[in-house]
């Protein structure tokens, strides 16, 4: 799967609610991305709140199937198994870093 797939993919599979609340938190400036894996298949990086919390966030493609796995350290992951704010808020800063105008 392409880089651009995955971050569509992961969009894609992320609520109304959860990609905006993403996106209000990187022009706000309450989340922190810092990347630090990225490949065709894979982007990891750490997401921090404005409160000093850290979570480490990645996003893969499978080999054997269309679909995406996202990772993360918060509760709606963990427990929930949905795509996070702060996978979407990943996959937003890789966009906009690999972005070319
Ligand atoms: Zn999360």
């Amino acid at each position: 799967m392409l880089f651009l797939s995955l971050l569509r993919a992961t969009l894609h599979n992320a609520t109304e609610q959860t990609r905006t609340a993403a996106a209000h938190g990187l022009i706000n400036n309450n989340l922190t991305v810092t990347i630090t894996t990225v490949q065709h298949d894979c982007i990891r990086g750490t997401v921090q709140r404005c409160t000093g919390r850290k979570y480490r966030t990645s996003i893969h493609s499978s080999v054997d199937t269309p679909d995406i796995s996202v990772t993360c350290q918060c509760a709606e992951a963990v427990r929930h198994g949905k795509v996070c704010m702060h996978a979407v808020a990943l996959a937003l800063y890789a966009y906009a870093l690999t972005a070319t105008p």
